[in-house]
């Protein structure tokens, strides 16, 4: 089978809830895809950075192999022995007493509401059923009903509803507005560091650091998602780090597992997250062996690659060529750490023909929100390799 064969299988027999590039992709290896027809690419997206150690990290693949000659799944009605493990080296990681683990990022970002809602409920003392959490306009939490329900971008919720109450929508990077959103039933302002999928939207410099404080001021939780931005990618740990904040709250995925597996976290202290009890929350899957022993692998890379230091070295080096690149389409180049931004013009139609022109030269970047091609590969790159991209992204970034 080919490209085009497989192309027209997915077509024909599957949901089409993506529009991707037409490169079927059969292998991996740090930086690397290789697709059916034997053409290599560099990955600039990294499965929306799900892949910041690289590409089937053979640290990784062996904890995963090893680990599922063991146990994969006990449940949680019986305990494992890699589970504490992960939560203790999470801890001494990221300065959170406690985590709680999940699946996907949505599942997280479930997690972390209900979490907002119960401290709510048992420590301010708002009454039953009423706390209310505020939110960003342009926000991406992930895709289930009550996370579609505070997102702003009408595809994402105009078939969907009847919706869950209890968000409030505010402008992004505006203090002001989550100010006057709070009333005495606020429970959280939850929020991206980084909008990653809005477009890499960067707020003012000292915009999370001013909600920390409102939110601190008013007996409010600070939930940040880190999902996209977190483990490495900006150039830190998380990217509330380059405010020097510490969120009550933050949620990780993606990247928590290297790409083997979903293993997403909700990380808070005691007071917070000793406030669940037994049954209140619960996954099957959530914190199984395999799934633990592939988070701490993939943890453990993060840290022994320095792979924050390497984004922030390596983003600096690649924001600054691209941001030197002559083009008339390019209306803004922006980012932080390897998370990078190329934000086009209106009249430049769209940022998908430029990915597929980026694709033809052997590199896989995706627009997001239609006028922004994202780079944001593996954390693993060389400097080599990004300087062998660059004359193909300057020479796409002039087509007519
Ligand atoms: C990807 C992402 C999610 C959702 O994660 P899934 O694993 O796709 O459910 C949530 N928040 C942010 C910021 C993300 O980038």
């Amino acid at each position: 089978m080919n490209t085009q064969d497989f192309v027209n299988m997915e077509e024909q027999y599957g949901a089409h809830i993506y529009h991707p590039l037409d490169v079927v992709i059969e292998r991996a290896e740090g930086v690397w895809v290789y697709d059916v027809d034997g053409k290599k690419y560099l990955d600039c997206l990294s499965a929306y950075s799900a892949v910041n150690q690289g590409h089937v990290h053979p640290e990784i693949l062996k904890a995963l192999l090893d680990q599922a000659k063991k146990v994969t799944l006990t449940s949680r009605a019986f305990r494992n022995d890699q589970l504490p493990l992960l939560y203790k080296e999470l801890s001494e990681m990221t300065g959170y007493e406690m985590s709680l683990p999940m699946n996907s990022g949505a599942e997280a970002v479930e997690a972390a509401v209900k979490l907002a809602r119960k401290w709510a409920y048992q420590v301010k003392k708002v009454p039953r059923h009423q706390a209310e959490i505020i939110v960003a306009g342009n926000n991406f939490h992930g895709r289930t009903v009550t996370v579609i329900s505070f997102s702003t971008e009408p595809l994402y919720r105009d078939d969907f509803g009847p919706f869950t109450p209890g968000f409030v929508v505010v402008e992004y990077g505006n203090t002001d507005a989550i100010e006057k959103a709070i009333t005495p039933n606020t429970a959280a302002v939850m929020l991206e560091p980084i909008q990653g999928e809005a477009g890499v939207i960067i707020p003012p410099a000292g915009y999370l650091k001013k909600v920390a404080e409102i939110c601190r001021k008013n007996n409010v939780l600070l939930v940040t998602d880190e999902i996209q931005t977190g483990l490495a990618r900006t150039g830190k740990l998380f990217a509330a780090d380059h405010e020097d904040v510490r969120p009550d709250v933050v949620i990780v995925g993606k990247a928590l597992s290297g790409g083997f597996y979903p293993v997403s976290a909700v990380l808070a202290d005691k007071p917070i997250l000793g406030l669940f009890t037994a049954g209140e929350h619960g996954s099957t899957f959530g914190g199984n062996p395999l799934a633990a022993a592939v988070a701490r692998a993939a943890l453990r890379v993060i840290r022994e690659e320095k792979l924050a230091e390497r984004s922030q070295q390596l983003g600096e080096y690649f924001l600054e060529q691209l941001s030197e690149i002559s083009s008339p389409h390019v209306k803004e180049v922006r980012g932080k750490g390897l998370l990078i931004g190329v934000e086009l013009k209106p009249e430049a139609m769209g940022a998908r023909r430029f990915c597929e022109a980026l694709q033809m030269k052997g590199i896989l970047a995706k627009e997001t929100h239609d006028n922004v091609i994202r780079f944001a590969p593996p954390l693993v790159i060389d400097k080599e390799t990004i300087d062998w991209a660059l004359p193909s992204i300057r020479e796409v970034l002039n087509i007519k």
